[in-house]
């Protein structure tokens, strides 16, 4: 793709969901401490700020998204999960799940962050655009049907994926690098044959017992979910291997007509929620190696969704570097890197290695295949 197009969907309402008052991501009660929870989003917004000051959002057309309709949420949700999300955002306050606060904002911010995506969708599917990239808040990926969880309100990207189907696509792939598993999205789509899910996240992280490399779907969707969890202090090279060796052998399998990725970045080394070593180096490469393997499954349709990135001062830097590779352009000079890439994590470990050896093995689309082996990890291929 020479010059592709390019969507940026973003709202400001997005940036007004705010979980209230607490430390972390434990609201304000016994031991503690006031400060502020996570997922506010002043940090959201200084990384739009910052890709804006770059120039690299010239390569974009922004556009501001519409909110989801209920029929939208249906797609994945049951009516009362809508409707605890609305009336209790409408009292003010209040957690409608598992640590899933919401203030007076939060119900329109969510429904905006689903309409980005899906609305982001449908646009790569009609043509008007190659490539999306939705700045989004609240994050989605835990979202359950009847469920919310963990700061997720709907499962934007799940809902994305069944508005692609009910678009014509017959199978779409959804790549979630975000270091927690994504249990919303694999319990949608746990039985459907056309719907890869792939979550490459850190083992054990969260939620607890979730995400095991057993876990592979069921009935008819046996072999439609890919869990990689990889050890904690997992770091670019491994990552990169995973995409070379797992996901794109098993996409070629998959044969999917949209890539979706859940581009969260708490898998960075400067995230408090998380233990792994990304950079933006690695986030950048990570984007480029999907643009390409759409360019080569989907004739390039590919959206990007923003899920988790706690750590205030390299957010920004880690979605430039997405966007500066959906946009086709170098990884951004990046002042932070410094303080991560020297690191011995960031080279493929052998206990690393080990789990893609599993999965290589043992996962039903990869193996007995002769194209499961792809190119050694270790191969930068940025
Ligand atoms: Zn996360």
């Amino acid at each position: 793709m020479s010059t592709p197009n390019l969507a940026w969907y973003s709202h400001e309402l997005c940036f007004w969901h705010d979980p209230g008052p607490g430390s972390g991501y434990v609201p304000v009660g016994p031991g503690v401490e006031p400060l502020r929870q996570f997922a506010v989003d002043p940090d959201l917004r200084r990384a739009e700020g910052l890709v804006k000051a770059s120039g690299v959002m010239d390569r974009f057309t922004g556009v501001t998204p519409a909110p989801a309709s209920d029929e939208d949420l249906l797609l994945v949700h049951v009516p009362e999960h809508i409707e605890r999300i609305e009336a209790t955002s409408a009292i003010g306050s209040g957690d409608v799940g598992v640590y899933a606060h919401v203030n007076y904002h939060s119900a329109q911010a969510a429904r905006l962050a689903v309409g980005a995506c899906v609305q982001a969708t449908t646009s790569v599917l009609e043509g008007r655009f190659d490539r999306a990239y939705c700045l989004v808040r609240p994050p989605g990926h835990h979202a359950e049907p009847d469920r919310a969880m963990a700061l997720c309100l709907y499962n934007n990207v799940a809902i994305a994926a069944r508005a692609a189907q009910r678009h014509g696509v017959h199978r779409v792939l959804i790549l979630d690098w975000d270091v927690h598993h994504g249990n919303g999205i694999q319990r949608a789509f746990y039985q459907d044959p056309d719907v890869l899910y792939i979550s490459i996240h850190q083992e054990g992280l969260f939620p607890a017992a979730s995400g095991l490399v057993m876990e592979t779907g069921a009935g008819t969707g046996a072999g439609s979910t890919l869990n990689v969890p990889l050890p904690a202090g997992t770091g670019h090279e491994a990552y990169l291997a995973v995409i070379n060796r797992i996901v794109e052998p098993a996409a070629r399998a998959f044969g999917p007509g949209l890539i979706l990725v859940a581009a969260g970045v708490d898998a960075s080394g400067h995230d408090p929620m998380g233990r792994m070593m990304c950079t933006s180096r690695t986030f950048h490469a990570l984007t480029s190696m999907m643009c390409r393997l759409a360019d080569e499954l989907t004739a390039g349709r590919i959206v990007f969704a923003h899920e988790g990135g706690y750590s205030a001062w390299y957010q920004p830097m880690l979605v430039l570097g997405i966007a500066s590779a959906i946009a086709g352009l170098p990884a951004p000079q990046d002042p932070f890197l410094h303080s991560l890439d020297h690191l011995p994590g960031q080279r493929l470990q052998r206990h690393q290695s080990r789990v893609i050896e599993h999965l290589t093995a043992h996962h039903p689309l990869l193996a007995h295949r002769p194209s499961a082996v792809g190119p050694r990890a270790g191969a930068d291929d940025e």
